[in-house]
């Protein structure tokens, strides 16, 4: 989609039937559904290593006419049940134009139900302070990605002015004025934070919370990449110690779009290449678990 100003953002559409598989040995509810990936800034100032948003710098703010906008195109294509700002950009740094869309999303004519609307930060601290009270009934999704401090530098050079404590204690609070589930992203990074280590760590640091931890195996950027996937064992291991040693409930991210660089970490403006691209298999994902 182009902006007002001359940029591009890119929203992703994830159609997927949530009816496939089983849940706790039964058949799961539910049907074919569709979630709407949402940008809110053109680029992104957060620089996440991983990210391929992030190699774009940052160029500008979305309004939240443009962020609504991104709504109204895919509405056109296909019934949009869930949408989650998880696309270009870090969404609680374009907070006024976050809460303004989200009241435009949840009134009429579109009446998305905020239980189905997911925002996904790094964790900008005086933002989520004020998250439940502007936006009540929201789903707030984490982007941790590592249990401790350094690790967190090491690949998120934001976590340095959002040390992982006061993050801790910002949810805490969250959580204790909300009463909601928290969701955290966990990028799965072979050799950085995948060891069974980590799992203790991130397992001892969220026991105290209400969370579903999603495993998000890595998305390869381009040719080059400092990164490599976690083997399929290493994330089942990672996956039996959050849920055998601290009962916490975590899933693994199904992999969909890399065939049109569409998946997870991986928005960045590339046209081109994308418009001669195939659609994706049905999937199950983070979205399902959002309704409470
Ligand atoms: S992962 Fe999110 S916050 Fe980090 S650089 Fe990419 S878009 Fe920005």
């Amino acid at each position: 989609m182009d902006c007002q100003n001359g940029g591009f953002v890119e929203a992703v559409i994830m159609r997927y039937d949530s009816s496939l598989g089983k849940y706790n040995g039964k058949p799961r509810p539910g049907g074919p559904r569709s979630t709407l990936c949402i940008s809110s800034q053109v680029g992104c100032k957060m620089g996440c290593n991983f990210c391929a948003t992030g190699t774009m710098g940052f160029k500008s703010n979305l309004s939240s006419g443009e962020i609504v906008e991104q709504l109204v195109h895919a509405s056109r294509l296909s019934n949009i049940r869930n949408v989650v700002f998880m696309g270009m950009g870090e969404p609680l740094n374009n907070y006024a134009a976050l809460v303004e869309a989200v009241r435009i999303m949840t009134g009429l004519p579109f009446q998305v139900s905020p239980k189905r609307i997911t925002v996904s930060t790094v964790g900008i601290v005086h933002a989520i302070n004020k998250f439940h009270s502007d936006l009540p009934g929201l789903n707030l999704a984490v982007s941790l990605h590592a249990p401790v401090q350094d690790v967190r530098c090491q690949i998120m050079p934001a976590a340095r002015a959002f040390p992982l404590e006061k993050l801790m204690n910002a949810l805490k609070e969250y959580q204790k004025n909300s009463q909601q589930k928290i969701f955290i992203e966990y990028i799965m990074l072979d050799g950085v934070n995948d060891e069974e280590q980590h799992a203790h760590q991130l397992g001892k640091l969220l026991e105290t919370f209400q969370v579903v931890v999603n495993l998000i195996p890595f998305n390869p950027i381009g040719s080059v990449s400092q990164f490599r996937t976690s083997s399929d064992d290493k994330v089942s291991s990672f996956q039996k110690i959050l849920r055998g040693s601290y009962n916490i409930r975590t899933t693994v991210r199904k992999q969909m779009g890399q065939d049109i660089s569409g998946a997870c970490g991986q928005l960045v403006v590339n046209l081109p290449d994308k418009i001669s691209a195939k659609s994706t298999p049905p999937v199950t994902d983070i979205e399902d678990l959002c309704i409470r």
